[in-house]
């Protein structure tokens, strides 16, 4: 039986089932019920299983077995099932799922990111030590809710009341252009490839620069980062070289802590500060939703190929070359 696409039915997944589409697959959505209808009306699926919930994923297993499918990881994949269970599945899963836990633990992924030689934000593991502007982010938070910002330790300790018991980490805030970087690294190849850019529109933070500062003060207003959509950009074309050197280095890096290292999209999450030095805050080891803008293709995979080359359309691309090179293996996990 022909080779099948399926991904769950949120974040990236109608760029992934357009892109396996265009690159000839059929295609299965796994959606949750009462959220089908962006997969029906844009038809970009063969097929629509619904769940009640994306964490009864494993029970469609067998099922998607059988329909010969690869599953495509993205965001709502790693939120909805442990690193485990996703360790436990036994259907074909693009990307190596060895490299999930080292993104996922915040130390582990610090770890990667250091031995790539990136400059990364100081961290403060007491809030005592708070001597700079810093932002708390919850491990596992969605899209960023919730974070917010603390100068000191006596103001973390306000603020960090109202979200008892949950897991967080202290970052340095970096004051700069935050730039996040789409990357796609070919094993078959051995060439990692600059497929896009964008910037994030986060409620409230991208509209508190609408009120002025004294009415932001008298409204008593705290900045909090939940992602609302991805906004397309271009980059400064003499900032490419370190672009494709850190791009580079991290799949160079993941190699060196995991034997057969990252493979397909991955993405950096960036801040440029003015004297244009790259801060890394994150990398994120699959598809990222800024990659959402560029369903027709980006400037930078125009370059490239002379067809419309979404990231999704790049994944399914490189599970097409791998079967007509009898190497599939290669980019399953
Ligand atoms: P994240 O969920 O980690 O992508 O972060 C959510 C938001 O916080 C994004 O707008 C980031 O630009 C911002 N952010 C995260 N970490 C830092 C940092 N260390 N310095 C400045 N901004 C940051």
């Amino acid at each position: 039986m022909a080779t099948r696409i399926a991904t769950l039915g949120s974040h990236s997944a109608l760029q992934i089932l357009k892109g396996a589409r265009d690159e000839g697959f059929r295609t299965i959505a796994v959606c949750e019920k009462n959220r089908e209808e962006p997969y029906k009306r844009f038809k970009v699926a063969d097929r629509i299983i619904t769940l009640n919930s994306f964490k009864e994923f494993p029970s469609v297993e067998n099922e998607l077995i059988s329909e010969n499918a690869i599953v495509i990881p993205h965001g709502s994949f790693t939120g909805a099932m442990s690193t485990e269970q996703i360790e436990r599945l036994k259907v074909s899963y693009f990307g190596n799922k060895k490299i999930l836990k080292w993104e996922t633990d915040r130390e582990m992924q610090r770890e990667w990111l250091k031995k790539a030689g990136l400059t990364l934000p100081r961290i403060f593991r007491n809030p005592e030590d708070i001597d700079v502007p810093s932002i708390i982010k919850f491990y596992g938070a969605k899209g960023g809710k919730g974070f917010f910002l603390a100068k000191s330790g006596s103001e973390f300790e306000r603020k960090i009341k109202e979200h008892h018991g949950k897991a967080y980490i202290i970052q340095e805030y970096i004051v700069g252009a935050p730039i996040y970087i789409h990357y796609f690294y070919s094993p078959l190849n051995d060439e990692v490839e600059v497929m896009s850019f964008d910037k994030r529109y986060e409620s409230n933070v991208d509209s508190i620069g609408r009120i002025a500062a004294k009415d932001q003060l008298d409204m008593g207003l705290d900045t909090s980062y939940n992602i609302t959509g991805n906004v397309p950009m271009v980059v400064r074309e003499s900032l490419l070289p370190e672009i494709f050197r850190m791009g580079e280095a991290v799949v160079a890096a993941s190699k060196a802590i995991e034997k057969r290292g990252i493979f397909g999209p991955f993405s950096l999450e960036t801040v440029i500060t003015p004297d244009l030095k790259f801060y890394v805050f994150e990398v994120s080891a699959r598809i990222v939703a800024g990659t959402n803008p560029y369903i027709n293709g980006s400037p930078y995979t125009d370059l490239k190929y002379s067809e419309p080359m979404s990231t999704g359309r790049r994944i399914s691309r490189e599970i097409k070359n791998a079967i007509a090179s009898n190497q599939v293996e290669r980019v399953l996990g």
